[in-house]
């Protein structure tokens, strides 16, 4: 993987962290004041719960996906990052991109599939 596409991924992943930090934030805040509420009967109560196992399932995806990126990110300075861990060939950029802790190329991720042992 040449500098120039390493820079662009590392731009556009750190890009993704920093809205995703901000996001749990939000969501933090927003579980904060739930709980703080005063819940007045059962049925707010309810709608309550499933409102805080929402938020508490986004944070938690947000955090999952921050330590994926941090990973990436770490591979990266390491250098053996993009460098797909069948056949050894460079990963698509474009898949990189959405899938940023990709360890293998889309030919052998799909054959992997293919043979029922499926792992990103
Ligand atoms: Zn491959």
């Amino acid at each position: 993987m040449d500098a120039r596409t390493r820079g662009e991924i590392r731009q556009h992943l750190e890009g993704r962290v920093a809205r995703l930090r901000e996001r749990s934030r939000q969501l933090e805040d927003h579980l904060e004041r739930l709980e703080a509420e005063e819940v007045r009967d059962s049925a707010d109560k309810a709608v309550a719960a499933k409102q805080d196992d929402l938020l508490g399932r986004g944070v938690h995806a947000n955090r999952a996906e921050m330590q994926q990126i941090a990973a990436a990110l770490e591979r990266m300075n390491r250098g053996d990052y993009g460098v797909c861990s069948e056949c050894g060939e460079p990963i698509a950029k474009a898949r990189l991109l959405a899938e940023p802790n990709a360890t293998r190329c889309i030919g052998c991720q799909e054959r992997l599939e293919q043979r029922g042992s499926a792992a990103t």
